[in-house]
């Protein structure tokens, strides 16, 4: 028999965010046969058009609407996953901040194995799923069995399974009763945006990353050099801002800001899942580094192991005489 996957599925402004469209080809990694399940909390039209959304990628999508999920709030979300799902249930959800904050507890409740931030899958033995997980900051590969028997909480690193590229007419099943009363101490008050600085990276096609890599303030002038010969604008990773060598409203990542540039080049930066966090829909990713094992060349489609002080300069010129 195969087994129950269910993906759950993060949205806003009515669309499925990119994590829905990786989580399905993860599954499907895992059992080619499984009928796998999109589970969207939410409310109002924005969840129905979510779920539309989903459609398109799951063959079967759950949905719970109720006004106290139109903000996603993992203690409120997770009681009502323990009322829906069967014993046995594999549940994949994203390794990102609301991530961290559902499945751990989730996987207690559910009495279930729990494996965080999966970045590769080895297959599936019976019922032994073989995952590879990072340490040391992606320095190390581990190799993880879990024994899926009693069920499964599996979070996955955004940005390093393929995406799916839709194509499903599922159908879309209303849950909302069966999901019980919503209980928690935990209100949702307010959304703050981030303060957008000079420079709105957030709408930006074509970003100049840089990180601790550029050693000093005053190299930051290599890369806006090169910024402008493309196009794009500077942005940087945390450290940059902790040395306050520019503004946080620059910053990419989980506690930054979240960018989707079609083309994303990454100098200097080592490559961590607080940084890739912020790097949505599927940019072009170009690294330099001068470390050939760094993080970064796993998620880069083009890597150049080189020392950024050194390349951008040429690559500035380079780009200024083909113009
Ligand atoms: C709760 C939390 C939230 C966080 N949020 C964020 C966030 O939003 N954004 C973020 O970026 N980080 C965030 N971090 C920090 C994150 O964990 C990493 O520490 C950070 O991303 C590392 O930045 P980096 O890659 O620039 O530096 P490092 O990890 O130090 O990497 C520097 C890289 O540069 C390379 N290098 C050095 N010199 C050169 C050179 N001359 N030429 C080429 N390559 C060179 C090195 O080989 C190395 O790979 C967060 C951490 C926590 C705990």
């Amino acid at each position: 028999m195969s087994r129950q996957i269910f993906a759950y599925i993060e949205h806003n402004d009515g669309a499925v965010e990119d994590s829905a469209f990786e989580l399905i080809k993860v599954a499907e990694q895992m059992d080619p046969q499984a009928q796998v399940t999109a589970l969207l909390f939410g409310s109002g039209q924005e969840l129905e058009d979510a779920c539309q959304h989903a459609a398109s990628i799951y063959p079967q999508v759950w949905k719970v609407d109720k006004q106290e999920h139109s903000y996603p709030n993992a203690e409120l979300i997770r009681p009502q996953l323990v009322n829906l799902l069967p014993a046995d249930a594999v549940v994949l959800a994203p390794f990102d901040t609301f991530g961290m904050d559902l499945t751990p507890g989730l996987a207690i409740k559910l009495d279930s194995a729990h494996v965080s931030d999966i970045v590769g899958l080895d297959g599936v033995d019976g019922d032994t799923l073989k995952a590879v997980r990072q340490e040391y900051g992606g320095q190390v590969h581990t190799h993880v069995h879990c024994d899926l028997s009693g069920g499964a909480v599996l979070s996955v690193r955004g940005g390093v399974f393929p995406a799916s590229e839709g194509g499903q007419e599922g159908q879309v099943a209303d849950k909302t009763s069966d999901a019980g009363e919503v209980q928690a101490g935990r209100r949702f008050l307010e959304v703050r945006e981030a303060e957008v600085g000079e420079v709105d990276i957030t709408k930006e096609d074509i970003l100049v990353s840089i990180g601790r890599g550029i050693e000093e303030e005053d190299n930051i002038e290599i890369a806006q050099e090169l910024a402008e010969a493309m196009g794009g604008v500077v942005s940087c990773s945390r450290p940059v801002v902790d040395a306050k060598w520019m503004e946080k409203s620059r910053q990419v990542g989980t506690s930054g800001m979240t960018v989707k540039p079609k083309i994303y080049l990454a100098m200097g930066i080592s490559g961590s899942f607080q940084h890739m966090g912020g790097v949505k829909g599927n940019p072009f990713i170009v690294a330099v580094n001068k470390n050939a094992s760094a993080p970064i060349f796993q998620v880069a489609h083009v890597g150049v192991v080189e020392d950024m002080l050194e390349f951008a300069p040429v690559l500035t010129e380079k780009i200024q005489e083909m113009k």
